[in-house]
């Protein structure tokens, strides 16, 4: 077993952080108090190779492995949790939903534009009355000639707004339960598709989430993404990768709460010492680093499993759910360091603290870890 980054991974980590420090952080609080979308900053990680991590030269991809992008994506999120979930968005899920389904045709022409950073991609599965129950949405796609007509509101789609290329679930037949579910590929432009409201969000603000409305938008059935009836099937596939980025992003986001929280208490005085000198701040850094590096094994080894070509299904949701939680009470113990600092805008700790909290409802919530996990071990 080898537990370290090999030095091409040590170099990304080490760019991938100058770039986030450099022109990332210094934006962070207006772009969150704004929501501003920060489409300049993808424009340089497409440039950098990193709207396309794990796809191949061919495609114009980065051609690099899961454990790369979880290197990265940590690095992003670290700094700003809405940068990572928008690049997570954009590779894991539409991306990689176009790769793993996709037709030799389709790959070569949406994948180098993706790559590249020139399209961003967005991934629309869950609806208002479909989230943990995804295999229930009730977007229509109907067969008439060379089109399949959509018609349906996605909900909380990341990136949905900003997005040129969109993969899109929906029933091609409803008799069939999940496998009556088909994916799709719209473009930005098609008619009878629009972007919908716009979510004001507690946290990850500068990330657009959005609804993505169908009204007899024509799609040409060149457009449909892997088998009629696959969608579902293919989707879940999908999530096993997707899963690893948000593991990733929470490893990001703790790490940043971390170091904001140990470099307070080293300046922070009270009772005439530091506060890191006292046991209690002390037992908090140590728990929140011990089990940060817990969750980064666990989200390293499913990383590095998918890239061995093997199933991570279970591995996948344990580093997600555990990764996720973990992120959570970091971000929650990085405020109670800094006391009534850790709830003013001043400080970063409340941003982490309100970012955070997507990680473990987005891509299945915890519970739905707990279910997929459960599944696995029961088919033992
Ligand atoms: C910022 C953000 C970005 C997102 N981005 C995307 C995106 O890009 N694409 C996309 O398709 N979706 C996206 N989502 C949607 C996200 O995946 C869903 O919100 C999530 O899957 C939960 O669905 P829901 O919100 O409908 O909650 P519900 O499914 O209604 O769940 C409500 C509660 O009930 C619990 N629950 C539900 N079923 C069970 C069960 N069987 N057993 C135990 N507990 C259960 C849940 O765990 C939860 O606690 C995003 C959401 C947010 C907030």
């Amino acid at each position: 077993m080898d537990f370290q980054l090999t030095d091409e991974q040590k170099d990304l980590q080490r760019s991938v952080r100058e770039f986030a420090e450099g022109e990332i952080a210094p934006h962070v609080m207006e772009w969150d108090e704004k929501s501003e979308f920060p489409m300049e900053v993808i424009k340089q990680l497409g440039k950098m190779g990193l709207m396309g991590v794990v796809f191949p030269a061919e495609y114009g991809g980065a051609d690099l492995g899961y454990v790369d992008y979880v290197v990265a994506l940590e690095e992003l999120s670290r700094v700003d949790g809405s940068v990572g979930i928008i690049v997570a968005a954009h590779n894991s899920l539409c991306t990689n939903h176009i790769y793993v389904a996709g037709t030799e045709e389709q790959k070569r022409k949406y994948i180098p534009k993706l790559a590249s950073g020139e399209f961003l991609g967005a991934w629309g599965l869950t609806e208002p009355g479909s989230g943990s129950d995804a295999g229930s949405a009730r977007t229509t796609a109907v067969r008439k000639g060379n089109c399949f007509v959509l018609n349906g509101t996605k909900t909380f789609i990341t990136n949905g707004h900003y997005a040129d290329v969109m993969v899109v679930i929906a029933v091609t037949d409803k008799t069939t339960g999940t496998h009556g579910l088909s994916a799709f590929i719209v473009e930005k432009g098609m008619k009878g598709f629009r972007a919908g409201k716009k979510e004001n969000k507690l946290g990850l603000r500068a990330s657009d989430t959005s609804e993505m409305i169908f009204e007899d938008c024509c799609v040409p059935a060149t457009n449909l993404l892997g088998k009629e009836g696959d969608g579902f099937i293919d989707a879940m596939r999908v999530l096993d990768g997707g899963r690893i980025s948000i593991a990733a992003l929470s490893l990001g986001i703790a790490q940043g709460a971390f170091d904001a929280a140990l470099k307070y208490s080293k300046e922070r005085k009270q009772f005439g010492r530091p506060i890191c000198e006292f046991q209690a701040i002390q037992w908090k850094l140590a728990d929140m680093a011990t089990e940060i590096e817990a969750a980064r094994l666990l989200t390293f080894r499913a990383a590095s499993m998918k890239d061995a070509g093997m199933k991570t299904t279970q591995e996948s949701s344990m580093a997600k759910l555990y990764a996720s939680e973990v992120a959570v009470r970091c971000a929650n113990e990085g405020v109670q360091i800094h006391g009534g600092y850790g709830f003013i805008k001043d400080y970063p700790a409340e941003k982490f603290y309100r970012d955070v909290k997507l990680c473990t409802i987005g891509e299945g919530t915890s519970e739905i870890q707990r279910l997929v996990i459960a599944r696995q071990l029961l088919k033992m």
